[in-house]
């Protein structure tokens, strides 16, 4: 294996990261389905380094055919899968024997159920580009592509690895962000395809739903989050017929304001006071009964005007008698959820129709297919921020942060579970380095903190995971290792930071460190809380290790199932 970096590793995802998002954003205005579906497979085996890739669709029968495909040595056509189908159930028995690296499938080639699957025509096994013993003529990989809530419309099929490897977690999280991406772009297609038809019937009646769908297009092209969700309360008041609008962010259990249109100023500050709302306060607002298409019309008249949310939402500008003859009251509102796969993701509040009436079933539905696109947009931005995480280092050292040490360690926890490996964690803190700073000065400091780093880094395998955690504080996460391999790489670590040396520093370093490991079967603790826990026992170690007088390694606790 070359002996590649974490931090090369880490620049290489980013790198591959920023084509897959540039490739995303066009992914959205293809208006032909068999070019997007082979911009696809394209994507997948030029940016993310596949021989061949194809992409295959549920149809009406319930099998999966291929409808479009890329193969970079071209020794693979469409017409070789010309007679290929694979019935629904087959994919349930392949997801049954497969290994999950993160939200992607692997089938090892030697699975006996793919020699049966070949035979019956489900699997086609191809001629691995570079031989390897890593990777079987027959092994798959299976990306799924799901409809909300959690239905699998399709799949796409990484095939031939060029580095002839199963992927990394990193790389198969981007399999799954351009898997994820693309299953966004073909329900759009399918939606839009739907929307233009509702379009042409509705258009005659109200000129400004065309102005509607216009405005949604721009939703798709543009880029940043917030600017999507600008325009999309603006189109609920230029457009769709309110005066104002607000749209309301989820974030754990609060719905934050992030945008306002027709609000002026000084109602728009009283609203970011009022700070984040419940959601349990939305609900009064959001009961069946007041259910329109998938929205809720809240009639004052109907229904008790929940006293602290009524309050928050809005302030009348006007009184009822100015308003233009109709039946809404400043008390009534409309709110429609953004939902994504399944999830609430946020709600578009809609307030005074112009034409003070209560809207109808069609003017809340093409609001609707607005929430739609917001939901998107926002889904999309939520895998894209997760990522970026993940590519985010330390500037001084290169290692990871500690914000992406927290996202990588919950997935490596997830994984060795799945896999049946047992964790540890390693807190490593260098010893009297205040001393260091106050005879050498805090450049040389920083010198000594980055050849640390290096000499710590260059330890490890690939697969693990470092962080700068703090100043001179390091935390090491490892997967199938046992107790004793995890204390005697912890002995090397301290070692070999026993004899960084660096030009003008002329001292002495050295290094404490504490360790926990933890069995694959603790099942108490969710992944962020054995994480929690290791980087806790191990701290504590360090602290023991630390009180002996330094220079020293520690084991702390082991979590037992
Ligand atoms: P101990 O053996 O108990 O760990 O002693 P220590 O002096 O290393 O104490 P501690 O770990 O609590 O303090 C770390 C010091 O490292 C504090 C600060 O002066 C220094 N430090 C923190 N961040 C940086 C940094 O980025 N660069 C440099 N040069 N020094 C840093
Ligand atoms: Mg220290
Ligand atoms: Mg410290």
């Amino acid at each position: 294996m070359d002996m590649h970096t974490v931090t090369d590793e880490l620049s290489d995802l980013e790198g591959r990261l920023q084509k897959v998002l540039s490739v995303a954003r066009d992914l959205s205005v293809f208006t032909d389905r068999n070019e997007l579906l082979r911009k696809i497979t394209q994507t997948n085996s030029e940016v993310l380094g596949f021989g061949a890739t194809s992409i295959a669709i549920l149809d009406g029968d319930g099998r999966f055919r291929v409808k479009a495909m890329t193969s970079l040595r071209g020794d693979l056509t469409m017409d070789d899968f010309n007679d290929y189908s694979m019935p629904f159930e087959e994919l349930e028995r392949l997801l049954r024997v497969a290994k999950p690296i993160g939200d992607i499938y692997w089938v090892d080639g030697s699975e006996p159920i793919l020699a049966e699957m070949e035979e019956r025509g489900s699997v086609i096994a191809t001629t691995p580009t570079v031989e390897s013993s890593h990777w079987h003529p027959r092994s798959l990989l299976i990306a799924p592509l799901y409809r909300p809530p959690a239905e699998v419309f399709g799949v796409v099929f990484p095939d031939d690895p060029l580095d002839g490897m199963v992927p990394t977690l990193e790389r198969a999280m981007l399999i799954a962000t351009l898997a994820h991406f693309a299953s966004l772009a073909i329900q759009l297609h399918e939606n839009r395809s739907y929307a233009e038809a509702q379009l042409r019937i509705l258009t005659a009646q109200r000129e400004r739903l065309s102005e509607l769908f216009r405005a949604s297009n721009d939703v798709q092209r543009a880029g940043q989050l917030e600017e999507i969700l600008q325009m999309t309360a603006d189109a609920v008041t230029s457009a769709g017929g309110f005066r104002r609008s607000a749209i309301y962010l989820r974030s754990d259990d609060n719905l934050e304001l992030r945008v306002t249109s027709g609000i002026d100023t000084r109602e728009r500050a009283r609203l970011h006071e009022n700070g984040p709302i419940e959601l349990g306060q939305f609900a009064e607002i959001m009961q069946p009964q007041m259910r329109l298409s998938r929205s809720y019309l809240f009639d004052h008249r109907k229904y008790p005007l929940p006293d602290q949310l009524g309050q928050q939402l809005s302030v009348p500008t006007r009184s009822p008698d100015e308003l233009d003859v109709g039946n809404w009251e400043p008390q009534d509102s409309l709110t429609i959820p953004i939902i994504e796969s399944g999830q609430l993701l946020g709600v578009i509040s809609a307030d005074e129709p112009i034409d003070g009436r209560f809207p109808d079933l069609e003017q809340v539905q093409a609001l609707e297919f607005f929430a739609d696109q917001a939901g998107i947009a926002v889904s999309q931005m939520m895998q894209y921020d997760l990522l970026r995480e993940l590519a985010e280092t330390d500037p001084l050292t290169g290692l990871m942060n500690r914000r992406s040490f927290w996202s990588l360690a919950e997935r490596l926890v997830v994984n060795a579970r799945g896999g049946g490996f047992q964790m540890a964690a390693m807190f490593i803190d260098l010893d009297h380095f205040k001393a260091v700073n106050d005879q050498f000065g805090h450049s040389a400091g920083d010198l000594v903190i980055k050849e640390a780093a290096a000499n710590i880094q260059n330890r490890l395998r690939t697969q693990d995971v470092v962080a700068r955690f703090g100043g001179e504080e390091f935390v090491v996460f490892l997967t199938g290792v046992d107790q004793i391999q995890a204390l005697s790489l912890a002995e090397s670590l301290r070692l070999v930071l026993a004899s960084v040396s660096v030009p003008d520093v002329d001292s002495h370093i050295t290094a404490s460190i504490g360790v926990a490991v933890a069995a694959p079967v603790v099942r108490r603790f969710s992944p962020r809380g054995l994480v929690e826990e290791l980087l806790r026992l191990a701290d504590s170690a360090l602290y023991d290790a630390k009180a002996r007088g330094r220079n020293r390694v520690q084991l702390g606790g082991v979590l037992d199932s």
